[in-house]
Order: C-alpha cells, then structure tokens, then sequence
C-alpha cells in the first residue's frame, strides 16, 4: 500500500510542459524571471532532445521594448534596414529586426532545467485529461500534475476546415557567396522575382555578413512548397541574383495561416502555448512576439491559465487577406508590392504588430488595390450569412405563405413543400439511427436493434392509449429536448440546461402562439386543453425573447434568425411552422451531423434510408389515404405514430451527441 502511494506520488508534478518547443522554451524563461519554478517538481517531455539548431527567429522591436532585453544575449544578429525586391533599402529605426538560433533558445532553456534540476524525458505524449488533477500519458509512462503546458505539434487538418486556411511553407539555404555583395544592415523581406503561378512566392534573405546570408524561399498557398522544386529555383535566383556561392546547411519549414478559432480550447489546467494556442499571425506565419505576450500573461499573476488575446479589428484584417491569398494568390506579389511602395516600413510593421489607429489601418487600406479587398469583404459577408441563408429564406418566405394563417390545413403548394422535404431530409434523418452506434453496436439493421427500437416505442403507446395527456406532456418535453440539443451542438454551444431551454422556449412559443390550431389538434388526440391563452403566451414569448438575448449575447447569428422566424410564425399556420423548423432545420443539420460523423456521402446516407422513405410512403397511403379513417382519426393516430417513432430516434441521437 505504501509503495502503491510513494508511486502515485512520484509520478506527481506541480507542472508538466507537453512539447519542449519554441513557446515552452520562452514560458520556461518568464517563469525563471519571476521566480515561479523555485518550490515546484516540473517534468518536461518531447520527442527531440532540442540538440540542432532547425529554426532561425526573426521578430522586429526598439531597443527599449522588454522582449528586446529580455533575449538581448540570445540575439545573434541585427538589421537596421528593410528592402522589398530590389529597391532602395529603408530604415526601420527607431526598430531593428532581431534574429535568434534557435539552438540558443534551447540552450538557455536547457540552463533554467539545470538550475532548478527540472526532469526531461524523450518520449511522446499520447494523451492529456483534464480533472481535478490532469492526467497525463506518454510513451514514458502515465504523470498526473496541476497544469500543463501543452505545445504540442497541430493537426492541420483539422484547422484546415477552418473558413480560410493556407500554409505558409518555405525551403531555406544557409549559403556562402564568392564575392562580397550583402550589406549586412539590410534584410530583404519580400523579393517577388520567382514564379507566382501557382501561388504567393517570394524570397526572404537574412544577410549574416557580406557573404553569408540565410535565403528562403516563402510561399503563402493552399499547397505546401515542393523541397527540390524551391531548392532549384534557389540556386537559380541566387545564381543570377548574387553570383557564385556554395550551400553549407537548409532549413524546411510549415506553418498553418488559419483563421481559425483557437480560443475554444480554454481550461484552467491544460494550458495551450505556442502554434496550437493561436500565437501565429495568420497572415504573416510570426510567432516569437505574441508567444512572448502570451508567456508573460500566464506569468503575470502567479501561474495562471491564458488564452492569446485576439484583436479582432486585426484578426479581421488577417481573414480578408487569407481571402485574397487563398482565392486569387496571383494578387498577393501586387498588394505586398503597393504597400511597401507607398507607406512607410516602420508604419506597416506597426500594422503587422496590431497597433495602428484605424485611421493609419484607413491610410494603408487606402493605398492598396481596393476592388479586391471589396471581392474579399463579399466573399467574407456570404460565408458568414452562408450557414444562415436557410434561415433567412423561410423568415422572407412567411411572408409569402401570410394569408392562409387562419387555417389549420395546408394549400397544394406548401403540402408539396413538405412533403418533398419530409421526404428528402425529414424522414431520412432519422432513418439512420443504427448507424448511429448506441443502442446497438452494430452498424447494420439487425433484429437486436429493431426489437430495441420496437421496444423503446411499446411504453410510448400505451401511455397516449390510456394517459393522452400524459403522453402529450411526455412528447413535448423530449421533442423539446430533441430540438434544443441538436440546436446547440450546431451552435457549438455545450449546455444541457441552455439546450432544454431552448427546445422548451421554441416549442412553448409556436404551440401557443398557434393557440386555437393547437387546441383543434389536440382534441383530435384526445386532450381537453382550456383557452387560457394569455398568461401561457405572454410567459412563451417571454422565453423566446431571453432565448433571442441569449443568441445575441453568445453572437449566434443563426439562432438569433430562427428565434425571428418563430416571432413571426403567427401570420402562418401551426403545421407549416412546425413543418419548416422540422424539414429545413432540425432534419437538415441532423442529417449533417450524421454525415460529418460517419464520413460518407449524401448519396450513400440517402440510398441507406430508401427502405424506411419506401416504407413511410407505403404506411402513408395504405394507413391514412386507404384507411378510410375520417380526418379526426388520421391526426390523431399520425401523432402517435410520430411520437412512439421519435422516442427511440431521440434517445439514439441523445447518445450520439454525448459521445
Ligand atoms: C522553420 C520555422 C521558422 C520560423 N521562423 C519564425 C520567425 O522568424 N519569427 C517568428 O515569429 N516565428 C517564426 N516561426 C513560427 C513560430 O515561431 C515557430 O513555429 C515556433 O517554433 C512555434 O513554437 P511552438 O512551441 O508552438 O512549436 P515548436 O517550436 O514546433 O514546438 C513544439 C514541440 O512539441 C514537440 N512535440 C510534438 N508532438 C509531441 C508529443 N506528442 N509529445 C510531446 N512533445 C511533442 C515537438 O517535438 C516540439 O519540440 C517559424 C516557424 C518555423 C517552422
């Protein structure tokens, strides 16, 4: 027992840093400067020992800006002047552009790990979980600890979904010039004079002396640079650039450019740093100077968990400019071109720093090519409304359908509408529940999981044969649970409370602002309901409005637009209502749940649900047209049906969502 808990007890650390990277390295660094290591057992792990120099840092600053005296012994070298291709260099000062080894980054690091005798391990990490303590698993074994810092490399292909994704990938040589032809103060940062027909290239030269320069090639495109392909152009354009010259060492490089919302990660334990925290400005792939601002707002208050502050004036301008990059990349040489040419260096990396006024942002934007930024301010505004154009659409098409609100039927035409729609969408999304994998295992049709499903239905049943209103009661609550956690997990939003709120607030609202049709319907089943409208409507509509705050305060767009839509459902009918919030939203983003989940197409998932389509039109005719039951009698039993059939369709999509 008491090996058992000295065990647990070794494998204990105040802190373990996930990644021995750049951002760890300058964590690491601020938290020796504010003596936060001193009484703390610290465990780092990574699979490089962080032996090779691999990676040059650049970052501009003036010589009184704390990152400067903070890496001031780091620093291997300095540039007081900028040149884009080949005009006239310019001063940057009062800045200098600063260049750090990366192998001295390490070593400063590997010194703080010495002093406070911080164990290392090589080895990888394969899984972090959060809890009261965080659990940490490795190739080296399992760890628990109060916090981590995790830097670990990124999936790029899941930012890649993100709206607007490009690499940044560059292939550089460390080379050694025959001649003296560098002036050593200068750093050339955009040299346009390679191919631009595939994507944005230019050339980056850091010159470490007259003869000795790193010289990259850059390419901002949805496509990662071909190493032999950019090591040929190289040679090519140093060849008839500079002359002779031999190459001593390369450097390859991948950085994502993503406007992607890295802010979701948040928790107080597991403390993103680095690339996976969002430290790279998407549009220019620099990372040193917001990672340093990152360290020291971890840093500021004891260890504290921080996610990088986002400008979004800034991350706004990054979109557009993504846009640009990713959708007409021949445009990027011209834009970069215009801007050094007519503002000055220090303003536009004051730009890039994020610490123009709007007025200087209005200045620099009114020099470049604005017809294009207008394309990419479209292209931005239609993918913003895209996911909301359904929404919009059935809002406008009220008013359309507005004349036939005091009936509780539907004409021919929006009888066809959903009628199609039901069996487009309406009817297949939740035909595919055994895909779904809960209530059984197997992703077939087999007779476990139709007995399951027949059997979850039978309680359902007898509860409206002898209990209508009970079952009624039963119906709305787990529709509207329904309804509320698949809204939710659409919005990205996690919350039980606000998905039953919602599915109570949307159901409340359009059951009792159709309060007569409702009444009409719900005799047919059976269920005497009193007119007492009032209170009922003003505490729905009540409901729907917090709901509306809420979407407004949580920046929903597409909430915001169906909580509209039921506001003015009253000028239509309760059926159609319903039927358009079922078909065009509930159905439609269910079936794409399903879709992203299972990886297939909507061909494969439509040709999956043809037996149950089949099967419904057949009930359809043989049931309720042939049936010879009076119209009483067809609602009534469709209810039923719908709810006995819902109830395992909902249970199966509950458990689809938690897992
Ligand atoms: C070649 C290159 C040059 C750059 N130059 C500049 C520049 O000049 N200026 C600038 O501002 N930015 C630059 N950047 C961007 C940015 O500063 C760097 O990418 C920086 O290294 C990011 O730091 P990081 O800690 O997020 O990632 P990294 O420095 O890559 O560190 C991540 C660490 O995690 C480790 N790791 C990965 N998987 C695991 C695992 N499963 N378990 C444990 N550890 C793991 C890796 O081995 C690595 O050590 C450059 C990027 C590259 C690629």
């Amino acid at each position: 027992m008491i090996s058992k808990i000295s065990l647990i007890e070794s494998n204990f650390y105040d802190i373990i840093f996930s990644g021995w990277g750049a951002s760890a390295c300058i964590l690491l660094n601020e938290m020796d400067k504010q003596n936060l290591l001193s009484s703390k057992k610290v465990l780092i792990i990574d699979p490089s020992e962080k032996l090779e120099n691999d990676k040059t840092f650049c970052f501009w600053s003036t010589k009184e800006e704390d990152i400067f005296k903070d890496y001031r012994l780091l620093i291997s070298n300095q540039w007081s002047g900028i040149q884009i291709n080949n005009s006239q260099p310019e001063s940057i000062s009062p800045q200098f552009y600063f260049h750090i080894n990366s192998i001295d980054l390490y070593d400063k690091a590997r010194s703080i790990i010495e002093k406070y005798t911080i164990k290392v391990l090589v080895g990888k990490i394969t899984r972090i979980q959060n809890g009261a303590k965080v659990k940490v698993k490795s190739s080296e074994g399992s760890f628990t600890c109060s916090y981590v810092f995790d830097s670990r490399s990124i999936d790029f292909e899941k930012i890649k979904k993100s709206n607007h994704f490009i690499y940044q990938s560059f292939f550089g040589l460390k080379i050694r010039l025959k001649h003296k032809v560098f002036d050593e103060s200068v750093y050339r940062m955009m040299d346009f004079r390679v191919s631009q027909q595939v994507a944005t290239q230019f050339v980056y030269i850091l010159p470490y002396d007259s003869t000795s320069a790193l010289i990259e090639l850059t390419r901002f495109g949805k496509k990662v640079i071909h190493k032999a392909l950019a090591k040929q152009q190289l040679i090519e354009y140093i060849h008839n650039y500079f002359g002779e010259h031999e190459v001593i060492a390369d450097e390859f490089g991948v950085i994502p450019m993503a406007s992607h919302n890295f802010k979701s990660k948040k928790s107080e334990k597991v403390i993103q740093i680095g690339t996976r925290a969002g430290s790279v400005k998407p549009s220019t792939g620099y990372a040193f100077k917001n990672m340093y601002t990152h360290a020291k707002e971890i840093c500021s208050d004891g260890i504290q968990s921080k996610n990088i502050t986002i400008n979004k004036r800034f991350a706004f301008y990054d979109q557009l400019l993504l846009i640009i990059l990713s959708k007409w990349p021949q445009m990027g040489k011209p834009i970069f071109e215009r801007l050094f040419s007519k503002k000055r260096s220090f303003l536009i990396l004051k730009f890039l720093d994020e610490k123009t006024s709007i007025r200087e942002d209005l200045s620099i934007f009114g020099k470049l090519q604005i017809g294009v930024f207008l394309k990419a301010l479209c292209y931005w505004f239609f993918n913003k409304l895209k996911p909301s154009i359904v929404a919009i659409l059935f809002i406008v098409s009220i008013f359309l359908f507005e004349n036939n609100s005091s009936s509780i039927f539907l004409t021919d035409f929006q009888l066809g509408l959903l009628s199609f729609g039901l069996l487009l969408v309406g009817i297949p999304h939740g035909a595919l529940d055994h895909l779904t994998e809960t209530i059984s295992k197997k992703k077939k049709i087999t007779f476990s999981f139709i007995s399951k499903y027949l059997l979850l239905m039978v309680p359902i049943f007898f509860l409206w044969y002898y209990q209508p209103l009970l079952g009624l009661v039963f119906f709305l609550i787990y529709s509207a649970w329904h309804f509320g956690q698949t809204d939710m997990n659409y919005w990205k939003i996690k919350s039980n409370w606000l998905s039953m709120f919602w599915g109570v607030s949307l159901l409340g609202y359009m059951l009792f602002s159709h309060l007569d049709e409702f009444i009409v319907i719900v005799q047919y089943l059976g269920v005497n309901f009193s007119d007492n409208s009032f209170p009922v409507l003003i505490f729905s509509k009540i409901l729907l409005l917090s709901s509306f705050l809420i979407a407004f305060f949580k920046r929903k767009l597409n909430w915001m637009l169906w909580c509209v839509f039921l506001l003015l459902s009253t000028k239509i009918s309760l059926l159609l209502t319903f039927g358009i919030y079922f078909i065009f939203h509930h159905s439609r983003i269910g079936w794409m749940d399903l879709k992203a989940n299972l990886k297939t197409s909507h061909f494969n998932m439509f040709v999956k649900a043809i037996p149950f389509n089949v099967g419904a039109v057949a009930i359809y005719f043989l049931f309720f047209v042939k049936g010879g039951f009076s119209l009483q009698q067809n609602i009534s039993y469709f209810f039923i049906f719908l709810s006995c059939i819902s109830f395992p369709h909902i249970i199966c999509m509950s458990l689809f969502y938690k897992k």
